[in-house]
């Protein structure tokens, strides 16, 4: 079987968005589509480790902003290496950036092309993922840019890795690009340990690579 056969899937890259109180929390995901058309529903599919998920079940709607290809990086950090539990992502975020829509949750309208409000109508339990399928009820078109796909974050947003001068092994992960170094981490690894993940971006250890 061929590992790698996942990777020809065509992905879309979204920042999918809720409320706990008055304070607000998003993270990245790429697995969302439209499931029906009358009614208008979509699925989105959630890590269990992200915060996000834990409040959707409570707060029952969410919005859905769609990743455009003039994205810069920036939103990839705020939204995908971090944890909502630690920092408030929208804290520190330009007002200019996102707006409020009628549900009272922020979308975005930097780097994104358009949004979708909707409310949970299914939660399927997946294991390490938990299902959302939801109801649109309000949606908007907010560039001609064309959305962003996995691929094309990958070719065109991610940082270039630079070459890390090391007397030791330099790991790379594929997703952020975060270096990992023994020589000067301390703890030299002839090969990652099995359970490792980014620091940044909570990726496992088949998304690193070693530097040549
Ligand atoms: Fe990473």
């Amino acid at each position: 079987m061929n590992e790698k056969t996942v990777h020809k899937f065509t992905y879309g890259l979204f920042v999918l968005s809720t409320k706990k109180g008055d304070s607000y929390n998003g993270c990245i995901i790429n697995t969302a589509i439209q499931v029906t058309t009358s009614p208008n529903q979509i699925s989105i599919t959630v890590n269990k480790q992200n915060y996000t998920e834990e409040l959707i079940k409570n707060c029952n709607k969410f919005n859905l902003s769609f990743i455009s290809e003039d994205a810069t990086f920036d939103l990839f950090e705020r939204f995908g290496f971090k944890s909502g539990r630690d920092t408030d992502k929208f804290a520190d975020m330009s007002n200019n950036d996102y707006k409020l829509s009628g549900n009272g949750i922020p979308y975005i309208t930097k780097g994104t092309n358009a949004y979708i409000s909707a409310w949970v109508n299914q939660t399927i339990d997946l294991g390490t993922h938990t299902m959302f399928i939801a109801t649109v009820t309000d949606m908007d078109v907010l560039s001609e840019t064309p959305s962003a796909s996995y691929s094309y974050y990958h070719a065109n947003i991610k940082p270039k890795p630079q070459t890390v001068k090391s007397e030791g092994k330099v790991w790379v992960c594929k997703i952020c690009g975060y270096v990992y170094d023994d020589a000067k981490e301390g703890i030299p690894f002839e090969e990652l340990p099995d359970d490792w993940v980014c620091p940044l971006c909570k990726h496992p250890k088949s998304d690193f690579e070693l530097q040549k």
